[in-house]
């Protein structure tokens, strides 16, 4: 039985990445306020939250300081602009912030609302830039299967997800997908990591060949891809994948919307992962999510590109009424001063051995293939059988049956596919961790109850 905010809820709210047929019949999970790791339903009901939302709650619930930050900038200037020859201060110092902590050396920060503004943004300058250098025809962005950009026309025809693409008309002609680097499911029966890693730079090698290295502007990648199921490259894969985009003058954006700033233990995934960056779109953990903001760092060299430009035809068309919101900037702000003194990065390296641990001994269970994660995120993929990793028939949704008993359980996690994520907020606890895959345990005990009786398998 739904309730009847339930009922409201499903009458009205047209739900974002939901199954629209099946929301109205199960209701959605209503949360009413949350304090640290833990939301709270509007019947009370305690969570731990075990995706820090949308994989970006990173301070958790309930920093005063950060409410402060953003009363502070309402009453003092609530809204101001970067168009047109206007500036203000929060903007200004996130800026300058961002390009200290750069993985790369930066240049300047164009300011967005969202990750897929960034992605979105990280198109138009591939395109524009290239326009201005004088070779329209390297225009091509390579994204890989399975992996999460946003959904914007753009961004969604990045991410290498079908759902993001069917009877959208997507994705744009410009886009092409390499292979996974995920050698659980891709690998071939024998091949290391290693040797994996050598074939998928090879794949992207004559990928790039057989388009022409000349159209080939840009390869975006995620350090871990996020929402395709959390799955870590194999070992040397950025190690061999950046010298072919070097070869053929394909530059690299890293799309650091989950892993940026301090997921895996580092300010940027990049650094973590060994990639070298031209660009990097930020989001989510900048604000901690308590307002929204993202941004596009830039090298010299592209902003060199855009200045000349402008100062041939004028006006560079392109920026969001909200690009730097004075207020959403001053809680970034903020939210980057909270993770240097507490020293956000330290903890989750310190965490980071237990949480794994705990992560990678589900691996054990009869329903889990692969345990997989580094740093503060990861997934266990869900398999009818472990020997051949088949997978459970889709019509017994398996993944989220999981989800809907981790909630029963008190746990919020997240079903991707065959995969269960989970990503808490960063400043999670030993005992807090222990806790979350104690209640994961057991709604995975519990699936495995039902498979078995249901004859699932
Ligand atoms: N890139 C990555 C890696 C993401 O995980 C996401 C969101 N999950 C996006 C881009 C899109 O961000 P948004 O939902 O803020 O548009």
């Amino acid at each position: 039985m739904v309730s009847n905010l339930q009922a409201r809820d499903a009458a009205t709210v047209l739900h974002p990445y939901s199954n629209l047929a099946t929301l109205p019949s199960q209701g959605s999970l209503i949360l009413e306020r949350g304090e640290g790791v833990f939301v709270y339903d509007v019947d009370g009901k305690p969570y731990i939250e075990g995706m820090a939302g949308l994989w970006c709650n990173g301070l958790g619930h309930g920093r005063e300081e950060l409410v402060e930050a953003a009363a502070e900038q309402m009453r003092r200037l609530p809204f101001a602009h970067l168009f047109t020859g206007k500036s203000h201060d929060p903007a200004i110092a996130l800026a300058e912030k961002l390009k200290e902590l750069a993985p790369m050396k930066a240049a300047k920060v164009f300011f967005c609302n969202s990750g897929s503004e960034a992605n979105d943004t990280q198109v138009k300058l591939v395109w524009y830039v290239n326009n201005a250098l004088g070779r329209p025809q390297k225009k091509k962005i390579i994204s890989r299967i399975k992996a999460y950009h946003g959904v914007t026309v753009a961004s969604a025809s990045l991410t290498g997800l079908p759902n993001n693409h069917i009877d959208f008309d997507l994705p744009l002609p410009q886009v092409r997908h390499a292979g996974c680097p995920h050698h659980y499911r891709f690998a071939a029966p024998g091949e290391t990591e290693e040797d994996f890693a050598t074939r998928l730079a090879a794949e992207l090698d004559a990928l790039i060949e057989a388009e022409g290295p000349e159209t080939v502007a840009a390869f975006i990648a995620e350090p871990i891809m996020g929402a395709g199921g959390v799955i870590v490259p194999p070992a040397t894969y950025f190690e061999k994948i950046q010298p072919v985009l070097e070869k053929h003058d394909v530059m690299l954006i890293a799309d650091e919307v989950i892993c940026g700033f301090g997921r895996l233990g580092e300010w940027f995934g990049s650094t973590a992962l060994g990639m070298k960056p031209d660009t990097v779109s930020v989001a989510k953990q900048l604000s901690s999510s308590y307002l929204p903001i993202a941004g596009v760092i830039i090298p010299d060299w592209i902003d060199e590109a855009l200045t000349s430009q402008s100062a041939k035809i004028g006006t560079f068309g392109h920026g969001y009424t909200y690009s730097g919101h004075p207020v959403a900037a001053a809680v970034a702000l903020k939210t980057l001063e909270i993770y240097e003194r507490e020293d956000i990065l330290g903890h989750v390296r310190r965490i980071t051995p237990h949480f794994q641990a705990r992560l990678k001994a589900l691996g054990e269970h009869p329903l889990i293939g692969e345990a997989r994660g580094m740093g503060l995120i990861g997934a266990v993929e869900i398999v009818a059988d472990k020997a051949s990793k088949r997978l459970f028939d889709p019509k017994t949704g398996m993944g989220t049956k999981i989800v809907g008993l981790a909630q029963e359980e008190g746990l919020i996690v997240r079903a991707i596919g065959d995969g269960i994520a989970v990503c808490p907020p960063m400043v999670i606890t030993e005992a807090e961790i222990d806790a979350l895959f104690d209640r994961l345990g057991r709604a995975l005990d519990r699936a495995e109850e039902w498979a078995t009786g249901a004859g699932a398998r």
